[in-house]
């Protein structure tokens, strides 16, 4: 919209392999990468199974594996380290993710740092650039979700400084990415309603982006129509196939929507929320979205009118102002029936929240996503934002 570039480089995974047991792939894919692989992943989806299958699929392929289950919360510089002195010690050629976003940004980062040394930080904002191919890395998804399958970013927290580190370089995008929504079938309607609504924002801001282009348009308003048809139904129904293959889709598209496009204001904000304040990405996400939508919204009223028609579904005549207002109100509507309120109703103490606003509005302007905003608001201005998110009625 803003965009007056008119060329542009698109990245994604050079293999991407989605639909209805597409994890079966598995093995398939890894045995044209390496001979020994490192599976990132969690003690949930070991109790879930999801492990051990992956190590039975890769076995009938004649690929090894070792696994790294120490991701038990979302990424930290230490699980990095750790998981990346597995890797060497055990020599294993390739690395498999298989979780949330938090075990593919985990396994991202390893697999960068393997060949091109240092400490994940020193890539934040290019101060180092990958130049080395990193370890060939498939990403496989359980949540609908981050999209980070389909990004080129990881997101990893600094805990000397409690900072959420955006790092983007085209190195971090996995080789191969595996969408399977089966796997989604077990997530539970809170993490469901999470990760959903992050893929939300992600379509939502890179479809306001200053960085916007035909083909993350495309992208984004694909994902939007099927999340918003699709978010109700798998919060409500866990066991809808249809809708979590549509969640999933609608997912990794996003993702690929904002890795091109950029993420804005809402996760500019979010990140630091998450790392002082360990609310989940994707809720903090919920929290800011009507709020940074309500603050954006002279600015981009055609764009939003755009993602009112999602929920139009009773074909209401409105003019692009009501359309854009409807969008915003509806976003309100969904989180309220799936339990999301503000800030404080999460429970963050008010005064150690105000006390923090300083250092998050200095992080999440340091982040860059805020100047992709439609809206790009000073310092000053974020402190007010996060003070009227703080209250904001859902
Ligand atoms: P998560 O990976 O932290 O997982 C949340 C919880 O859900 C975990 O306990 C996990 O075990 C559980 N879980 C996952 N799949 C499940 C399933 N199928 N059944 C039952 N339980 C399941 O959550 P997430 O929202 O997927 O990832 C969040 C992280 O991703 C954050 O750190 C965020 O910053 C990052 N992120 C990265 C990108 C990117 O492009 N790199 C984009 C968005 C978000």
């Amino acid at each position: 919209m803003i965009q007056t570039k008119t060329t542009f480089t698109v990245y994604s995974p050079p293999t991407l392999v989605y639909g209805r047991h597409a994890f079966e792939e598995v093995g398939v894919q890894a045995k044209k990468l390496g001979t020994k692989a490192l599976i990132v992943s969690d003690p949930i989806m070991d109790r879930l199974g999801f492990v051990d299958q992956c190590r039975a699929l890769l076995k009938e392929q004649g690929v090894e594996a070792i696994s790294y289950l120490g991701v038990t919360s979302e990424p930290v510089d230490t699980y990095v380290t750790e998981a990346l002195d597995l890797l060497q010690q055990s020599s294993c050629d390739i690395i498999l993710s298989l979780g949330g976003g938090s075990c593919i940004d985990t396994a991202k980062a390893v697999a960068v740092v393997a060949t091109n040394g240092g400490y994940i930080g020193d890539y934040m904002n290019l101060k180092k650039v990958a130049s080395e191919e990193p370890v060939p890395h498939i990403a496989i998804p359980t949540t609908a979700g981050t999209g980070s399958e389909a990004t080129n970013a990881t997101v990893i927290t600094d805990t000397s400084n409690d900072i959420k580190m955006m790092i983007k370089q085209p190195a971090f995008m996995p080789n191969v990415a595996i969408v399977d929504p089966v796997l989604t079938l077990t997530s539970p309607p809170s993490i469901t309603a999470a990760t959903g609504i992050d893929a939300l924002s992600h379509a939502v801001e890179s479809y306001l982006s200053r960085l916007a282009h035909p083909y993350t348009d495309m992208l984004a308003l694909s994902a939007m129509k099927l999340i918003v048809e699709n978010m109700l139904a798998v919060y409500e129904d866990g066991d809808h196939i249809d809708a979590r293959e549509a969640m999933a889709l609608g997912s990794l598209q996003a993702g690929l929507a904002f890795s091109n496009a950029s993420v804005a204001l809402v996760h500019g904000m979010s990140r630091p929320i998450g790392a002082l304040f360990h609310v989940p990405h994707g809720i903090s996400n919920a929290m800011l979205l009507p709020a940074v939508l309500d603050y954006s919204k002279d600015t981009c009223v055609g764009r939003l009118a755009d993602l009112g028609t999602f929920f139009n579904t009773e074909g209401l005549s409105m003019s692009q102002a009501e359309l854009a207002d409807f969008a915003i109100e509806s976003i309100k509507v969904l989180c309220k029936k799936m339990d999301i309120g503000n800030l404080k109703d999460w429970g963050i103490n008010e005064q150690a929240f105000y006390e923090a606003i300083p250092k998050m509005a200095t992080d999440a302007l340091a982040s860059g996503s805020p100047g992709n905003n439609p809206k790009v608001p000073t310092h000053e201005e974020l402190m007010e934002l996060y003070k009227v998110a703080y209250h904001y009625e859902f």
